[in-house]
């Protein structure tokens, strides 16, 4: 029709064309996996983003194609990010904490055509290079001086650069084309890719950029500590430059010491990480006589990828002034789907009460639409108190994986099956009770684990806690609580469930508490239940 509005393509390319023209001053921090600490900016940034778009296009990369990172968050992975999709090629970012194995599957699924790794990673990548059958070129994410002898052929990223123009006309495409491609973890069976399009990355970062978003804006100066190999960083790095937020990223080091100083040193106002990462960082804290938090600026911090403990939340809040978004989300809604920011009505209540609701994993943002179901498929009410089966649809979330890897996802109406059990409120926070396959059923009842593993690591003895159902002649399945306690800490099994007994419904006390040294953890920081519930299988629950 005349005179509608303009149909510009929602292309990442028009990121940082726009963060360069309007704020080209803003700092980029990274570490790097040689060391030194980079300072630069969203100019510069640019110019190397377009010497790498040149780089890929000599290298004979056509749009369509992938292109593999398997590296830590540094200026040039995220010049990664803007080249690889600018061009209309996607980038597949591999998580290097998960078994080669399953690297070795996924890129050779992908059919991955170039393989950038950073220097720590050069091990590893010699091992799986004869494995690599698509893979043309590796490039090491270093210079001349630093390249990895043991990869073969390898060449360094910087020599690559070098030799191209630092400007570029970005193409214009479709914005509905593939932009990057991230797998799942694959707890059960391969892992699945999930396909972002430049039109799903750009609404998405116009919601982190909303108030009742994650508020991110000019006025940030981000401690990405998500890994940009995990679900896009959740996204910050396409919604940092489209606000011009400054970006600081940790490189390899993710300590709680190192994430510490680099917070006070580049004045970080917000940061966004699992919870493992949290305890790390509070642990920092309480192993440091005389530290001074006073200069810690941060103001908001995003906590997602597993519940976020209560006490992270109050601690954050009370000893920091931090405020806490709880956020859901899972790969295939790129990720973030629902944020915990409080509302109105919840100014006047007293603080413990706010801290229940930031305990929760938040409502949904614009864009998406979220119900729960029964057994039967039909819509649970939305009272708090019944749990079913969370299903998600919205324009950033995946309509199936990669090559049409487990068939038709959707129904009828669109939604997709998150695999996730929840309860929804009548202010349309959601709380989840359990993953599908890790939900315990109890004399037809159902016991939430999250619920059960969060009040038991609210004890001041126990670190890490996991909850699993085994088999039970009467009730057909009972909660047994495994725990993993602080270091010099003492909390023996009657005092845990005395613990406990003031905290959940009776009938969800479990039937006992086994002691264990460590958990079993997923690539992503997860607890891995299916290993879990392996190596209990033989455990005879107390009659
Ligand atoms: P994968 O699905 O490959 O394990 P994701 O990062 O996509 O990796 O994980 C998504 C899952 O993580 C969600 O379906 C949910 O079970 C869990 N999860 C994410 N955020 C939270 C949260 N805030 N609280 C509890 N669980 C969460």
């Amino acid at each position: 029709m005349l005179g509608l509005m303009q149909d510009r393509p929602l292309l990442i390319s028009s990121l940082i064309e726009h963060a360069v023209r309007y704020h080209p001053d803003v700092e980029i921090v990274s570490r790097t996996c040689e060391g030194p600490l980079i300072n630069t900016n969203w100019r510069e940034l640019a110019k190397r983003v377009a010497r790498l778009a040149h780089a890929l296009r000599r290298l004979g990369i056509k749009p369509g194609d992938r292109v593999a990172s398997l590296a830590w968050n540094t200026h040039r992975h995220v010049e990664l990010y803007f080249a690889v999709s600018g061009i209309g090629a996607v980038l597949n970012t591999v998580n290097p904490r998960l078994f080669p194995e399953q690297i070795d599957y996924i890129v050779n699924h992908a059919e991955n055509r170039i393989l950038f790794f950073d220097i720590t990673f050069a091990g590893l990548v010699a091992g799986l290079r004869p494995k690599l059958a698509t893979v043309e070129h590796v490039v090491a994410l270093t210079d001349t001086g630093h390249l990895p002898r043991e990869v073969e052929g390898a060449v360094a990223y910087e020599d690559l650069l070098a030799r191209e123009p630092d400007a570029i006309d970005w193409p214009v495409f479709d914005e509905r084309q593939a932009s990057a491609l991230c797998y799942t973890s694959g707890t059960t069976g391969n892992p699945k890719g999930v396909l972002y399009s430049h039109r799903s990355t750009l609404l998405h970062s116009f919601m982190v950029c909303t108030a009742d978003g994650f508020r991110l804006s000019s006025a940030d100066s981000v401690l990405l500590v998500v890994p940009l190999f995990h679900v896009n960083a959740w996204g910050i790095p396409y919604a940092a430059a489209m606000c011009g937020a400054k970006l600081v990223l940790p490189g390899p080091k993710l300590d709680g010491r190192s994430l510490f100083e680099l917070a006070v040193e580049e004045v970080c106002t917000f940061s966004l990480g699992v919870p493992t990462v949290w305890l790390g960082f509070f642990k920092h804290i309480d192993d440091t006589p005389g530290l001074d938090v006073s200069k810690l600026k941060l103001e908001r911090v995003v906590i997602g990828g597993s519940a976020a403990p209560r006490a992270i939340i109050e601690r954050f809040r009370r000893d920091h002034g931090v405020f806490v978004l709880h956020a859901w989300g899972m790969s295939e809604t790129s990720p973030v789907a629902t944020i915990g920011n409080l509302l109105p009505a919840h100014r006047d209540l007293p603080e413990d009460d706010q801290i229940d609701i930031q305990a929760k994993q938040g409502r949904p943002v614009y864009g998406i639409d979220i119900k729960i179901t029964g057994e039967d498929g039909s819509e649970l009410p939305r009272d708090g108190s019944v749990s079913g089966d969370l299903k998600v649809r919205g324009p950033w979330v995946a309509s199936g994986y990669f090559r049409g890897e487990g068939g038709n996802v959707l129904d009828a109406e669109g939604w997709f099956a998150t695999g996730d059990v929840a309860r929804i409120d009548a202010e349309g926070y959601v709380q989840l009770t359990d993953r599908s396959k890790d939900v315990i059923k109890s004399g037809g009842e159902w016991i939430s684990s999250i619920d059960l593993e969060n009040a038991a690591v609210g004890h001041p003895a126990v670190q890490e806690a996991a909850v699993i159902g085994l088999p039970h002649p009467k009730w057909q399945e009972r909660p047994l609580l495994i725990v993993v306690r602080k270091p010099g800490a003492e909390a023996s099994r009657e005092e845990l469930l005395d613990f406990l007994s003031e905290r959940v419904a009776k009938w969800w006390l479990p039937d006992d508490v086994a002691f264990v040294d460590e958990l079993p953890h997923t690539a992503t920081g997860k607890l891995l239940k299916t290993k879990l519930r392996e190596q209990f299988r033989s455990y005879t629950l107390p009659a």
